[in-house]
């Protein structure tokens, strides 16, 4: 059998201080790529993206219960660390997968909330605590692996702000990459939670680009926000979605956009069957 050639596997936080003591030592600069696992090539896009900018690559795999909300899918969310690990061969040093009593040892009690764009009515109007647990875990994680740089995905285009918003804001000594969206095809985003869905959900998930895709469009027309949106939902509602939102919005400050003279985008979520996608794009 051929012997395949893998990064080294961190898995409790003793190994990675062990792994990042070396690094600083030899001044390293380090990228952190924060993930939940269950990777496909959006996931692998992030790397690539800062592969030549840093001399280590971390892939951190950690499933955070505190961003779940209790009725979401925690327990079920993907958990496939060896297929992983193929997927990443050599493309990264090393893979930070601790075990959850060392990201919230029992008597943890500390959370970063946000206002700003945490708080902006969109996917927070839906999982109320969410950002709290992304923006606490995310801030764990960058004090344990100490990077210089930390790579985010516009696919969850209100997390990126969230987290640029907290960097900002502590002075966090990292530099955040925002890296594009990786579709399919046919123009579905890429998401672990696409495994969720049937083969017939799988047909008609791409409405949802299609549907970001035409409302950027007449936005950039002059047509009137209002209708263009009140379209867009009608006409992913007809092929058995529902929206939870679908909105335009200014990208820095997630605030409601009026105009396209400062970059805007058109952020959705919306529901087929038993899963929620999320998707966006730039007017
Ligand atoms: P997740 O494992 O879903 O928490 O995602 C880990 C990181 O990958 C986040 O920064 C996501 O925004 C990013 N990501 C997820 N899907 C995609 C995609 N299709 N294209 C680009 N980045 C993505």
């Amino acid at each position: 059998m051929a012997h395949h050639r893998r990064a080294e596997l961190l898995s409790d936080r003793a190994a990675l201080r062990t792994r990042m003591a070396a690094w600083r030592e030899s001044h390293q600069i380090v990228a952190l790529v924060p993930t939940m696992g269950a990777l496909h090539e959006g996931h692998l896009s992030l790397v690539r993206l800062v592969a030549a900018r840093a001399d280590r690559l971390l892939v951190s795999i950690f499933v955070n219960p505190a961003q779940f909300t209790p009725s979401e899918d925690f327990s079920a969310y993907p958990r496939t660390l060896e297929a992983d690990r193929e997927k990443l061969g050599t493309a990264v040093d090393a893979i930070y997968c601790p075990p959850v009593a060392d990201i919230y040892p029992a008597d943890f009690v500390t959370s970063i909330s946000l206002e700003g764009p945490a708080t902006t009515g969109l996917e927070d109007r839906f999982r109320p605590t969410h950002f709290k647990g992304v923006a606490t875990v995310v801030a764990k994680l960058f004090l344990q692996t100490t990077p210089h740089l930390a790579v985010f995905g516009e696919k969850d285009f209100q997390q990126l702000c969230v987290i640029r918003q907290m960097v900002r804001d502590l002075e966090l000594p990292v530099n955040v990459v925002a890296a594009p969206t990786i579709r399919e095809v046919d123009g579905l985003a890429m998401s672990s939670r696409n495994v969720y869905l049937s083969e017939a959900e799988r047909a008609v998930a791409p409405l949802i680009y299609h549907t970001l895709t035409q409302c950027a469009e007449r936005l950039r027309q002059g047509d009137e926000a209002s209708r263009v949106l009140a379209e867009g939902v009608a006409i992913l509602e007809k092929s058995g979605f529902s929206v939870d939102y679908l909105e335009w919005r200014q990208a820095d400050t997630l605030l409601p956009a009026t105009t396209i003279e400062q970059p805007t985008r058109v952020l959705v979520a919306a529901r087929i069957g038993a899963t929620r996608l999320i998707d966006n794009i730039a007017v």
